[in-house]
């Protein structure tokens, strides 16, 4: 994806008015920030170099760009898959860099993930694979079932809580997918390329169903390079281009 292909869909107003006056009074809270971020794999490949951004509670936000341009790779040092070589990402008050061993496993329960293949276990119904996340951190067997029966719900599938993953559609199975990555209440959701493998309706369900996630407090960033998805979301959309944070462009600055 290049660069005029990006800017074309947007108005060339001033960027982000709102949450800029917010963050220079230093009244809101950041979730996540980006110190001047620099990845280089041991390949010797730079993916991603020198990006700065925050995310506000709450906030749902995409990350752009062609494929090679570092989207998996900034959300991989966000749920500690792989870590900076310099700079420094900070969740709430924590210094990722600071957060090693055993405590690695406890802030991936702040952060759900969501994948494109949505990685499920075939033998397993819903109601197991997304109550996993409880079980595997030891909660009450009575709660882990009264939290997966109300996240079911809340992505539409209740009725399907004994189906196995094989009997379900797509855009069911991907639901499963975030049902379980949200059913540990995370501060923060992740999403790379969700919609990659669905149609166009059920992308824009699949979207709409993250959209609604803010407002019971977790943050969602989503990594996707679909221009008429983003185009249609009207959310803040950060663009990375061969690794470098080229652009930061606000819902207002989003052409109608
Ligand atoms: P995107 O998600 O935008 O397609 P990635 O973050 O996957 O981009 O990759 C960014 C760059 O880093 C690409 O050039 C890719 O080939 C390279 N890369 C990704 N993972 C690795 C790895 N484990 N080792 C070496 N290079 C990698």
């Amino acid at each position: 994806m290049c660069r005029a292909e990006l800017a074309s869909p947007y108005k060339t107003r001033a960027k982000a008015p709102i949450l800029g006056a917010i963050v220079s009074t230093g009244l809101a809270m950041t979730v996540l920030r980006f110190d001047n971020v620099s990845k280089r794999y041991p390949s010797g490949h730079h993916a991603l170099t020198d990006v700065s951004f925050q995310v506000a509670p709450g906030e749902m936000l995409f990350v752009t760009g062609h494929s090679g341009a570092g989207k998996s790779t900034l959300l991989k040092l966000i749920h500690l898959t792989e870590r900076p070589n310099r700079g420094a990402v900070i969740f709430g008050e924590k210094n990722l860099m600071r957060v090693r061993g055993g405590r690695v496993a406890l802030h991936r329960r702040d952060v759900g993930v969501v994948y494109q293949d949505h990685r499920l276990l075939p033998d397993r119904t819903v109601a197991d694979n997304v109550g996993l996340p409880l079980v595997l951190r030891g909660m009450r067997r009575g709660d882990i079932v009264r939290r997966v029966r109300s996240v079911l719900e809340k992505v539409g599938l209740a009725a399907r809580a004994n189906a196995l993953p094989g009997q379900l559609s797509a855009g069911e199975q991907q639901r499963v997918g975030i049902a379980r990555a949200i059913v540990g209440e995370p501060k923060l959701l992740v999403a790379d390329e969700p919609t990659g493998n669905l149609d166009p309706t059920l992308s824009a369900e699949i979207l709409a169903l993250f959209a609604s996630l803010p407002e019971r407090g977790t943050s969602v960033l989503v990594a996707s390079h679909d221009l008429n998805l983003l185009k249609r979301m009207k959310k803040r959309v950060l663009v990375l281009n061969d690794g470098r944070l080229v652009d930061d462009i606000s819902p207002q600055d989003l052409a109608e």
